[in-house]
């Protein structure tokens, strides 16, 4: 029966690739690192009722799953290679994990992403995906680097998953689709990710909330950062649903986004934004870095403000 279901899922992802000497099938799998690249990898789990509301489509699962990983790989500007796959079901329901397989082979597909092997035990719903892919030694983008007198940027728009995990309990969800669909299929933004090296002194891809996560580079870089929430990116579907103060809220604090947050030298700021453009998310610029610590937000009136909601933690 595990066999049967690994087999579905081997033939919904076959990928081939030089690099990959043994994947699904033995006890692990072989794969060999290109001469001169190093390894980043990275891992997250789905919980079903923590990252994905129950009856979420398994198709959407699969894709999600993967893309918060490749999200992962592209805040370090990494070229996605392969994965592994660790399933827990609570029953083996051959059209649900056709569906996650098939939603995970859609996203991994296009970036030839081999999935190499997993795990499949059961349990409450939880997929965990493990993935790794290439850089050049010294070359990774990493939290650490802002510098005071960078510009913040990010890509895309912010607080569109938020905004549509709020519209799943409306009588009607149909006319949210756009903000739903940013929920349950977010772009992980590789390109952007690799079309960064080299340019972007520090790099957090958005899944807590904006100034969570933007919170994390100033840590790790000993630097604080100003946000202009009226220069934050919106999309039109957010604009439509939603008033300025929700959208606002959402963008800050709502999470779920995968988009980049990233900081380069402010002369580089409209030269990124049109390299990034060419790349399809485009990238805004929404605030600077500064000296000092943390995220302040500010209110327009040369003060700050307090967002009204926090960055998502499991165990606040
Ligand atoms: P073992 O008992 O040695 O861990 P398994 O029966 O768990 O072996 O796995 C057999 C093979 O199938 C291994 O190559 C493993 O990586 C792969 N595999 C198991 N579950 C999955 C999954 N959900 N997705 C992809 N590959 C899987
Ligand atoms: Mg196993």
């Amino acid at each position: 029966m595990e066999f049967d279901l690994i087999e579905r899922i081997r033939r919904h992802t076959d990928v081939a690739r030089d690099d990959v000497a043994l994947g699904i099938g033995d006890d692990a799998a072989v794969v060999a690192v290109p001469a001169g690249r190093e390894l980043a990898i990275a891992v997250d789990t789905l919980v079903e009722g923590v990252h994905f509301p129950k009856g979420t489509a398994a198709a959407d699962i699969g894709w999600k799953a993967l893309a918060v990983n490749l999200s992962d790989l592209a805040a370090m500007g990494a070229t996605p290679a392969w994965a592994l796959l660790a399933l827990t079901l609570p029953a083996a329901e051959e059209p649900f994990i056709d569906g996650l397989a098939r939603g995970f082979a859609e996203l991994a597909t296009p970036y030839r992403l081999a999935l190499i092997g997993g795990d499949t035990t059961r349990g409450p719903l939880t997929i965990t995906v493990t993935v790794h892919g290439f850089t050049t030694p010294g070359q990774a983008l990493l939290r650490s680097g802002a510098r005071v007198g960078d510009a913040v940027m990010v890509t895309g728009t912010l607080g569109d998953a938020a905004a549509g995990l709020r519209c799943l309990a409306e009588a009607d969800p149909a006319p949210y689709a756009a903000l739903v669909e940013r929920l349950n299929r977010p772009t992980p933004r590789v390109a952007a990710g690799q079309a960064l090296r080299g340019i972007a002194t520090a790099c957090v891809d958005v899944s807590d909330g904006l100034v969570a996560d933007l919170g994390h580079i100033c840590t790790r870089s000993g630097v604080g950062a100003e946000i202009d929430p009226a220069l934050l990116p919106r999309s039109s579907a957010m604009l439509t649903h939603f008033h300025d103060a929700d959208a606002i809220d959402f963008a800050l604090a709502g999470g779920d986004d995968y988009e980049l947050c990233f900081t380069v030298p402010a002369d580089k700021a409209s030269e990124v934004a049109a390299d990034l453009a060419r790349v399809g998310c485009g990238a805004t610029r929404i605030g600077r870095i500064v000296e000092g610590a943390g995220v302040r937000v500010l209110d327009g009136a040369g003060g700050a403000r307090v967002p009204r909601r926090a960055g998502w933690n499991h165990f606040a």
